[in-house]
């Protein structure tokens, strides 16, 4: 089985979010399983600055469409055995400073590189690239920058060549849509969307919603999410189109890179443990933390962190109020490591300035900072107004800090909330409210926990170091998505097989 991954970003070469993590994590996975899986992403300018000796290049080609022809470069290397191929080509991609520009250039260079991603997988589908033929089986879209394909492949479908490919659309993040692209559409040639679902709800112009309802599959990256995107609150006005998709869409929750993620081995920590070790050994990473921030090193007192976007999606206003409470009422330490909006920002710098003994705010992004505050914290917040996945409370979890977590999406799939008794079961502790007040009892309840039920508090560290977050079942779900999707275009079983060198 042939997949090509088509996406804005990819990790390591270009990542915002969540999206950037699992292109950059899931095809090598997929490969390992036996399907074929490669990428194609644009060549963006800061990919060429940091990556350019790396790429090589592949094919050119001329591409033809109602403003013009333009020429494509194709270049390409691998990443963890996965071939990824770089669209470049001018005005669109290949310069500039960032991955993103504003939204009216954006539309036009993502509708520009879903067309071109069409001509790409035909040119190597006819082994214009010097290299076997390889064309693909499913054409796995992203978000609402590729999520164009599955309708440029629904009116290819009727050419010799394409029948028989099908497309996922998975949807990391519903709040981006790509809307009124309608005047881009056309001057790019791009046919009539006539879907009368797509007509009747006035989406025929939205590019996010132009996927959902072409995609033959669908989905999103935790179960619980797949049930909210039915619902205006976070279906973001296509909550209706997704009732239509509704038996066509499912929730896989993202895997974690387990031996890159891990506390026995990670290098950023002070002290490597285990679920056998931590109970003696974790606490000199919180010592180590505590010197880090300029802290009191007390063993004793609860050492509450933050690693987040300092974003209203992350709930991190309501919380830096119910925070002040938490700073006010107990011993409690705050470490916080985010960047974000300014207001908020500022929120979390006031904090500091009010009880700077025992809460410090560091302003930046600091991956291995981020390594040990999961590897030191007590406990770590995510209150999350809306959380497709989330990756934070994993980590903390695999780490040995208890989440206090909001009832969202992938949050509310991994988060067991404590027992309030012996921990028989529990992972951390949840709460559903938007509010200072729900974060503010949350916590306390935790930290009263800490203190006073350290049994009950061990038995969660444990339980959450042992779980296993890896790709393992996540992949395997992804692997019946595609076979689903070929179903649907009338494939058999396409086989998994002995994978190919590329080229
Ligand atoms: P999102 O993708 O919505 O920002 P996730 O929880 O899915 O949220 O992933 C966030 C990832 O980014 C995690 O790996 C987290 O450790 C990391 N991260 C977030 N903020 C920072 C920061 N300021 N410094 C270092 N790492 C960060």
């Amino acid at each position: 089985m042939r997949v090509l991954f088509i996406a804005a970003e990819m990790a390591p070469f270009a990542k915002t979010g969540g999206l950037g993590d699992v292109v950059g994590s899931l095809p090598a996975v997929l490969r390992r399983k036996g399907v074929d899986a490669r990428v194609l992403i644009p060549l963006h300018g800061p990919i060429k600055a940091a990556f350019g000796d790396r790429l090589e290049h592949l094919f050119t080609f001329a591409f033809s469409r109602r403003p013009g022809t333009a020429d494509v470069h194709i270049y390409t290397t691998e990443q963890d055995g996965v071939p990824v191929y770089f669209l470049q080509s001018w005005p669109f991609f290949g310069e500039g400073d960032a991955i993103y520009t504003d939204l009216n250039w954006d539309r036009e260079r993502f509708i520009f590189f879903s067309q071109a991603a069409m001509a790409v997988a035909w040119e190597l589908g006819q082994g214009h690239h010097g290299g076997e033929p390889w064309m693909p089986d499913v054409l796995h879209v992203h978000d609402w920058h590729t999520a164009l394909i599955p309708f440029l492949l629904h009116e290819a479908r009727f050419q010799p060549g394409w029948e028989d490919v099908a497309s996922v659309l998975t949807i990391h993040n519903m709040a981006y849509q790509g809307w009124d692209a309608g005047g881009y559409l056309w001057m790019a040639g791009v046919p009539g969307r006539h879907d009368p679902h797509l007509i009747y709800q006035n989406k025929t112009d939205n590019l996010l919603g132009i996927g959902i309802i072409y995609a033959d599959k669908l989905n999103t990256v935790s179960p619980r999410h797949a049930i909210e995107l039915h619902y205006p609150r976070f279906g973001e006005g296509l909550e209706g189109l997704i009732w239509v998709r509704d038996s066509d869409l499912v929730g896989i929750l993202n895997g974690l890179d387990m031996e890159h993620n891990n506390p026995e081995t990670d290098p950023a920590l002070a002290r490597n443990f285990s679920w056998r070790t931590f109970r003696t050994d974790r606490i000199e990473n919180k010592r180590a933390l505590q010197y880090e921030f300029a802290l009191e090193q007390r063993d004793d007192a609860p050492l509450i962190a933050i690693v987040s976007r300092l974003v209203e999606q992350k709930g991190m206003d309501f919380a830096a109020e119910g925070l002040r409470w938490v700073l006010a009422e107990t011993s409690a330490q705050l470490i916080v490591l985010g960047t974000g909006k300014p207001e908020i920002e500022e929120q979390m710098r006031r904090l500091e300035w009010d009880f700077g003994w025992k809460a410090k705010v560091y302003i930046g992004y600091n991956a291995a900072l981020a390594q040990r505050m999961y590897g030191g914290a007590d406990m770590l917040l995510v209150p999350s107004r809306y959380e497709p996945c989330g990756l934070t409370q994993m980590l903390a979890m695999r780490y040995g800090a208890l989440p206090v977590v909001r009832e969202t999406g992938g949050l509310a799939d991994t988060v067991v909330n404590y027992d309030n008794g012996p921990a028989d079961q529990g992972t951390g502790f949840v709460f559903l409210w938007e509010e200072p007040e729900a974060v503010r009892h949350t916590l306390r309840w935790a930290i009263d926990t800490y203190r006073n039920r350290r049994a009950a508090w061990e038995r969660m560290q444990e339980r959450g170091m042992r779980i296993d977050w890896g790709w393992e079942r996540p992949v395997r779900q992804y692997i019946a998505l595609y076979e689903q999707a070929l179903a649907k275009v009338g494939r058999g079983q396409v086989g998994l097989t002995e994978i190919r060198q590329p080229h």
